[in-house]
């Protein structure tokens, strides 16, 4: 599962940023809308990679990043929330995604 891998790749980011003693209670998310990444999935892999680590009981806090992408078509950067839609504009397929395609560790709260 592709989650899976996801959720080992955030605790090892969470690993590295704080100290074996620390007791982290929240994690926010920033994932793009575009990125592929299923949340409900990704946060129950976090509940099962993270527990009896630094992150174990840490709360999961997801923000949506919306797509965008830029369309050869009609040139304009447009709206894009899933990568097999036309341009919300001109219907064209000529797009490049510009915004949306990340996911990255914001903040780590720490108790
Ligand atoms: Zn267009």
């Amino acid at each position: 599962m592709h989650e899976m891998s996801l959720a080992e790749g955030i605790l090892q980011i969470i690993e590295e940023q704080v100290s074996a003693t620390d007791k982290v209670t929240s994690v926010t998310l920033s994932i793009g809308e575009l990125a592929g990444v299923e949340i409900e999935s990704l946060t129950f892999c976090f509940d099962v990679v993270t527990r009896d680590s630094v992150a174990d009981k840490a709360e999961l806090i997801i923000e949506r990043v919306p797509g965008s992408a830029f369309c050869y078509d009609c040139l304009a950067q447009v709206p894009h929330h899933d990568r097999s839609n036309a341009c919300e504009r001109c219907n064209g397929h000529k797009l490049t995604v510009v915004e949306g395609d990340q996911m990255k560790v914001k903040y780590l709260e720490i108790a």
